[in-house]
């Protein structure tokens, strides 16, 4: 079976389950397995990546360079801007550091990582010469809670935002009550990050207990839930085994009782709450 896909605003359809980097890299000795997991995954056609200038200091690109050579056409590849580097021709320098490390000529999106001091219409203009450039294909941001998203659709050219790529998981589900209807009227797709909290939510026994009910692993039903959410999802797998489990979410319809027990297992919000960040 292929891999549900999820409209951007432009219409073009990316995968909805994608591979994650954070944490990649960072220790040598597991630098071959990290590559086979993100190559497997690619095998299985989670064929979005997402990665970050910050992730080991620029080490998780290369790695994922590494990991894409020669398939370059295969990937719909993210990145990330840190916001210190966020102004006019420091995103630009940014995208084009990123870009040598990623071993391509172009991102097929690029995300303000966070918010900081730097005023966006500086980033959206570098947005907008590096899409002129053909160097980025789409952009987008990251961690923009309620107020952020109004004040970027208040920009000229502020609304074509590809995505926001936030916090959430069954156990952080605050996204539900404000930000994720509004970028949903927007026609915004949501990119859900440390979609299994990374790593602790599967040790949760009412996860584990409505998994094993259903015959999945927790992993499968908590990216099973976000998808069936229509979120974006780009769980981080260092191993090809925990990859391979990960694709299986693709294919786990999960019926109204399942919907139900995780509800009452992880409520939604009642109320706004500032967005949490990792
Ligand atoms: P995550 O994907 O929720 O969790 C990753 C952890 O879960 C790793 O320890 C991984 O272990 C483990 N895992 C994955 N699949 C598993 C499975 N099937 N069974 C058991 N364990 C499994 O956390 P994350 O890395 O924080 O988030 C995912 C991605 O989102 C990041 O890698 C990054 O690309 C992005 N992100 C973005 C932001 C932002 O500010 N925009 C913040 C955080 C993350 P192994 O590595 O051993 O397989």
């Amino acid at each position: 079976m292929s891999i549900p896909t999820v409209a951007l605003p432009s219409g073009e359809r990316v995968p909805a389950l994608g591979l994650g980097t954070w944490m990649m890299a960072e220790r040598g000795a597991d630098r071959a397995a990290e590559i086979a997991a993100l190559r497997t995954g690619l095998d299985l056609g989670m064929t979005l990546v997402d990665t970050a200038e910050m992730y080991g200091d620029g080490e998780a690109e290369k790695l994922v360079g590494e990991a894409i050579a020669g398939r370059r056409d295969e990937v719909f590849l993210v990145s990330k801007v840190l916001p210190w580097n966020a102004s006019r021709s420091g995103t630009i320098a940014a995208c084009e550091r990123s870009l040598r490390r990623l071993g391509t000529d172009r991102l097929d999106l690029y995300l303000l990582h966070w918010r900081d001091d730097e005023p966006l219409e500086e980033t959206l203009a570098a947005f907008g010469a590096l899409a002129a450039a053909g160097k980025i294909r789409h952009w987008g941001v990251s961690n923009f809670d309620v107020s952020d998203m109004e004040e970027l659709f208040a920009l000229p050219g502020g609304a074509a935002a590809a995505t926001d790529q936030v916090l959430y998981n069954l156990s952080t589900r605050g996204i539900e009550f404000d930000l994720g209807p509004l970028c949903a009227a927007r026609g915004i797709p949501v990119m859900a990050y440390s979609p299994v909290d990374q790593g602790r939510l599967l040790r949760n026994k009412a996860l584990r207990d409505i998994a094993e009910g259903i015959g999945a692993a927790p992993a499968e039903l908590a990216l099973a839930w976000l998808l069936a959410k229509g979120a974006i999802v780009i769980p981080k797998a260092g191993r090809a085994d925990h990859a391979r489990q990960n694709r299986k979410a693709a294919e786990l319809g999960l019926d109204e009782a399942t919907l139900a027990a995780l509800d009452r297992a992880f409520p939604p919000p009642r109320s706004a709450s500032p967005l949490e960040m990792i």
